[in-house]
Order: structure tokens, then C-alpha cells, then sequence
């Protein structure tokens, strides 16, 4: 079987994404592989495919349970053998796995999570075994300097020192250069064949806004532009996912919360019914969609500052799987910042602390940066990308019309450096504007001449001029968060160059969704009743079957079965998304109702 004829059976897709070709090949060659893929770009069929047509069986090392179940799920459906060993299983159920092992020459797959290695009795069975390749998911999670490190996956280099001839291939959707070094080094891989796609989303618009007060008002309205489409809302807090859930309820929305603080049962719960589209939105905590294969999700909303671009990227790249548009929505304060700061204070290792404050300021600089922000995140991540132009609000927005804060810009430069560089935002903002807080009194700012300078611009036009600093690389904050001038910053104050800022910037307004026109361009193109009617098909069958939704077919296929209505097997085939087994399986159904449809 060649490996189109492989891509058409077992997953039921006409052509490869952009290098899955390169890495099946690699994998069939024997190499070791470090792939670097954005979510959704179609990973798990990389190692998959290959596994399916090397004889032995292939070994996949996976952080979470949840994970794997999903993907052992999609995999059976498809009609091929995957078992899992995880601590949840019982002895007796690891004892049937270990027999079907030793005994079972069909089996494809084994899902483990890495702390299995310490295991001698695991260790063992693998010298005793035909391995076709060792698979890493996750793989920044091997890293120190990436954001998830897990010891356990350090601990992996053994897989080279014991098994040598084994392939290891490597798969992560976020590693700066440095981390994929690190990944490199840390798993021993052998001269690896390295694949990277350039960090850049297509099918995804991103946009930040400053946050109004709890910014509850902003997610309404930005939700009731997304009415019938799942999405996820990230909160900081399990009280705030709460909060947020029932103030939606309230407002007519099915939303639930999600977070590590519920009962096991209750999560479970919560989960199934958003990936069954019973439940349109989800309020988490980042606990929630580590992993989930749901390809419809719609959109995903931040509430506050993520700790780094490595999770905002990745929490981002949840929404849109099956390639259509997709929204991000980012609400921001500058408080938000403060407070992380306050929880990476009590990180005991110097190292790791720095790293975590680097992380954070680059997570700022780009909520406040008036640049592209897919060019932003590629920066962030070593790659160079032209501006998007279309796909995020900075490169969508109309030309504003630009405020002169030349003066202001300068009245807090002065402040900072009259500060000698020791002294955080708020103290800053407060001296300029000449608040008499007992604090200055006592620290005799209250003579200093920039004191009450600015006195004639509000709080909030302030904070807007410090963002706009920040976005030029005039200030950056320091050690306990105090503003410092950067050599740009200095030269601002000394030539005393003109800045302006985005009027909208300075005074901000509510959010609009761009995706509405997105939206009516789509779906002009197919047969919206047809596409419900599939869809509640699909709901009933997923039901029957006990599977998520999206296992049956994902929302791409059912368009496409809208658009070409298809008449016969060979039509339904030609679908993407439907294979051989799924059409047996599932298929049939849907033809009969396209068959119904057509003949009314
Ligand atoms: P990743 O692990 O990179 O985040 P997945 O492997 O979960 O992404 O794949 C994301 C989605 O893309 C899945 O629904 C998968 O079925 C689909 N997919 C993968 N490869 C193809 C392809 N060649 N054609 C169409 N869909 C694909
Ligand atoms: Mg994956
Ligand atoms: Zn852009």
C-alpha cells in the first residue's frame, strides 16, 4: 500500500498537509525526527500513518490520560488496534494489556505516559518486543526552558540508551530555537530530520482589547456574535470561571465551568458535553483542553494576560482544527501583569525566575504592540513572516487618527528618571499626576520637580501613553516591577521626539467581532438546513455509538456533504474526511439522509 492509498483508507483524506508527506517519509526511512507543527496541523497522522504500515508496534508517550483516550478512540474507530497502560487501569487490566502485547500481532499502538519507564516490568516487555518507533507528543514538554516542563520526560533519554535502533520521533506545536535544542539534546536523537512549520495560523483572527472593568459586557457581546458556536473562555480563577459561567447562564447562553477545583465526575461531565456540542461554551481555568480534539471550536477568549506566548499560542490553537475561520479574543489590563509578576516573586530558582519574568514581558509587550500579531508570535518564535494584512485587528483596523502624546511621553520618562528607576507604574503615574499619598509624603516625591506634572491627563490616558512605551522598547520593567528607561527611552527624552498613539488606543472602545464578515462569505456556499440536519444526525449517531461528535465526522466534512451532496458510495468516498471504515460504519447513514433530502 502506498501512503496516499494508506491516507485514503484508514483516514479517509484525498492529500497531505503541508509536511506530513516529509515526516511520514522520514518515519518510513527510520530516521529520527523532531517536528515542529502549529495545533491542529495534523501531527498524531504523521506518526500514525507510517506506524501502519512498519511492522511492530508503535510506542506513544503522552502527558495526559485524557489525551490518550481520545486518540485511542479515533484510532479503534478507524478500525485499527491501540490499547493504552496508565496508572488509572487496574492490575488486571494491565495484566490483560501485557498479554495482549506478547500475544497479539495486530497491535498497532501503545499509548503510555512517560512515568511508565520507571517501571522494570514495562522496561522489560519492551526488549521483548518488536518496536517500529518511539513517539514523543508533547515534546516541549521535555524542556526546562519551554512552559510545561515535566521531569518525567527529562528522565526520557533512556529510550536511546536502551533501545538505540528504535526511531524516536518528536512532535510539539511550540518550541522556541532553543527549546527544540534542548528537546534534541535531552532525547539523545541521532542527526534528526527536522520539520518545522512556520509559526503562523491562517485560519485564525486575533485580537486584543484593554479589558473594561470585569469585561463581562465585552464577552457578551463578542459571544452573541458567535450564537450556535463552541467556544472556550479561559479565566485566571476557578471563582472567576464560575462567576463568568452563571452571569452567561443568566444571560441565555449554555455555559459551563471548568476547572481542577471540581469533582472528578462533574469535569467529565462538563467535558462530554461540549465536545458532544450539547454544551456551546465552556468558562475554564487553563486545566481545561490540554490535548482536546474537538475541531469545531469557534473561538477562544483570555480574560486576562496568559503567562507566556507559549500557552496563549498553544490555548489559541485550540479553536479552528478543521481549518475553518476561527477567532481569538485577548482582554487585557495592565494590572494583570502586576499580578503575575507577584506569583513568579516566589519562584525559588534564580534561573527559572528570570526565564519566567522574560516570558511574562514578552507576553505583555505583544498585548500592547501596535504590530501584526501573527508576526509578533512567529517572531517570538525565531521565524520571520510578512504581516498577516488580514487576520488580526492591528492589521485590520482602519487607519486611526494619531493623538500627539509627545508631551505626556515625556512628562513620564522624566518622572522615571527623576525616580532613579526604583519605583513601579502606579507610584509613577501617582507622582506625576501629584497624589498625595502617604507614601510620596513620606519619601519627600512630593518635592520633586516632575511632581503633579501631569496632573491635567487621567489615569487611564497615562496608562495608555506607559503601553504605548512599552510597544516602542522606550521603558521595561525590572526587577519587583519597576519601570526602567531602556537606550531608546533615553534618547526619546533627550531629542525629545514626537510619539503618537491610535486614538481608539487612547480611548478605548468596545470590541467588534471581525469575524462577522468572515462568516457570511462561508456561508454562502452551502446549504445551511442540509448542514443542521447532518449535524443532528451526527449528534444521534455519536450518541448511539457512545463516541464524541466530531469521531463520526468533523464539521468540514459535513459542509463539504452539504455543498456536493453526494449520491452514491463513490461520491460519499470522495468526501474529505470519509474513509472505507467510516463509511461502512457511520456513512451509510448519512447517505441515506442526503438520499431522503435530495429525492424532496
Ligand atoms: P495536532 O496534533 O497537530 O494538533 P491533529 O493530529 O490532532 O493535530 O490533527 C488535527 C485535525 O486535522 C484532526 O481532526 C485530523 O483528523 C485532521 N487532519 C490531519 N491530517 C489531515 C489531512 N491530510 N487532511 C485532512 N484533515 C487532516
Ligand atoms: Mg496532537
Ligand atoms: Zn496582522
Amino acid at each position: 500500500m502506498t501512503k496516499t492509498e494508506a491516507l485514503k483508507k484508514y483516514f479517509g483524506f484525498d492529500s497531505f498537509r503541508s509536511f506530513q508527506e516529509e515526516a511520514i517519509e522520514a518515519s518510513l526511512a527510520g530516521r529520527d525526527m523532531l517536528m515542529i507543527l502549529p495545533t491542529g496541523g495534523g501531527k498524531s497522522l504523521c506518526y500514525q500513518l507510517p506506524a501502519l504500515l512498519k511492522e511492530g508496534v508503535t510506542v506513544v508517550i503522552s502527558p495526559l490520560i485524557a489525551l490518550m483516550q481520545d486518540q485511542i478512540k479515533a484510532l479503534q474507530d478507524r478500525g485499527i488496534e491501540a490499547l493504552m497502560l496508565s496508572s488509572v487501569s487496574s492490575p488486571d487490566e494491565q495484566n490483560r494489556v501485557y498479554e495482549r502485547i506478547y500475544n497479539d500481532g495486530s497491535l498497532k499502538f501503545l499509548y503510555v505516559a512517560p512515568e511508565r519507564f520507571a517501571s522494570s516490568r514495562f522496561l522489560e516487555m519492551l526488549s521483548h518486543i518488536k518496536i517500529a518507533s518511539f513517539v514523543i507528543d508533547e515534546a516541549h514538554c521535555v524542556s526546562e526552558w519551554g512552559h510545561e516542563f515535566r521531569a518525567d520526560y527529562r528522565k526520557l533519554h533512556l529510550l536511546k540508551e536502551r533501545f538505540s535502533n528504535v526511531p524516536i520521533a518528536a512532535f510539539t506545536a511550540t518550541a522556541t530555537p532553543k527549546v527544540a535544542d534542548d528537546i534534541i539534546h535531552a532525547l539523545r536523537l541521532h542527526n534528526p530530520k527536522l520539520l518545522k512549520a512556520k509559526i503562523f495560523r491562517d485560519n485564525l483572527l486575533l485580537s486584543v482589547t484593554k479589558r473594561v472593568g470585569n469585561g463581562y459586557k465585552q464577552v457578551e457581546s463578542f459571544v452573541s456574535q458567535h450564537k450556535n458556536e463552541s467556544g472556550i473562555i479561559y479565566t485566571f480563577t476557578r471563582k472567576e470561571s464560575e462567576k463568568l459561567a452563571v452571569y452567561l447562564q443568566k444571560k441565555g447562553y449554555e455555559a459551563l465551568a471548568y476547572h481542577a477545583g471540581l469533582a472528578a465526575e462533574v469535569r467529565s461531565d462538563v467535558y462530554n458535553r461540549f465536545i458532544n456540542d450539547e454544551a456551546r461554551i465552556i468558562v475554564a481555568t487553563v486545566a481545561f483542553g490540554m490535548g482536546i480534539d474537538k475541531s469545531n471550536i469557534r473561538y477562544v477568549v483570555h480574560m486576562s494576560l496568559p503567562k507566556t506566548i507559549e500557552s496563549y499560542f498553544q490555548e489559541v490553537g485550540r479553536a479552528g482544527r478543521d481549518t475553518l475561520m476561527s477567532e481569538a479574543l485577548l482582554l487585557y489590563n495592565s494590572a494583570d501583569e502586576v499580578q503575575k509578576r507577584e506569583f513568579i516573586k516566589e519562584i525559588a530558582d534564580e534561573n527559572y525566575r528570570n526565564n519566567a519574568y522574560k516570558k511574562l514581558d514578552a507576553m505583555y509587550t505583544f498585548a500592547v504592540s501596535s504590530a501584526c500579531r501573527h508576526q509578533y508570535i512567529a517572531g517570538y518564535f525565531g521565524d520571520h513572516i510578512e504581516p498577516c494584512k488580514s487576520l488580526c485587528d492591528n492589521c485590520t483596523k482602519e487607519k486611526q487618527e494619531q493623538v500627539d502624546i509627545t508631551r505626556p511621553a515625556l512628562m513620564l520618562l522624566s518622572t522615571i528618571y527623576r525616580l532613579r528607576q526604583n519605583f513601579g507604574q502606579n507610584y509613577v503615574l501617582d507622582v506625576a499626576r501629584g497624589s498625595s499619598s502617604a507614601r510620596i509624603l513620606q519619601n519627600a516625591h512630593d518635592r520633586l520637580t516632575v511632581y503633579s506634572v501631569a496632573k491635567e491627563y487621567s489615569k487611564k490616558q497615562l496608562e495608555a501613553v506607559c503601553e504605548r512605551l512599552f510597544d516602542l522598547g522606550a521603558i521595561v520593567r525590572g526587577e519587583h516591577k519597576v519601570l526602567r528607561l531602556t537606550q531608546k527611552g533615553v534618547e526619546i527624552l533627550k531629542t525629545r521626539q514626537k510619539l503618537f498613539i491610535d486614538k481608539d488606543r487612547y480611548t478605548p472602545q468596545q470590541i467588534k467581532s471581525i469575524h462577522a464578515e468572515y462568516e457570511t462569505q462561508q456561508m454562502e456556499e452551502y446549504d445551511i438546513a442540509l448542514f443542521e440536519e447532518l449535524r443532528s444526525l451526527r449528534a444521534d449517531v455519536a450518541k448511539r455509538n457512545n463516541i464524541p461528535a466530531y469521531i463520526v465526522f468533523n464539521d468540514k466534512t459535513l459542509k463539504e456533504m452539504s455543498i456536493k451532496h453526494p449520491k452514491t458510495k463513490e461520491e460519499m468516498l470522495a468526501v474529505n474526511g470519509v474513509g472505507e471504515v467510516k463509511f461502512e460504519r457511520y456513512g451509510k447513514e448519512f447517505l441515506a439522509l442526503l438520499l431522503e433530502k435530495s429525492a424532496t
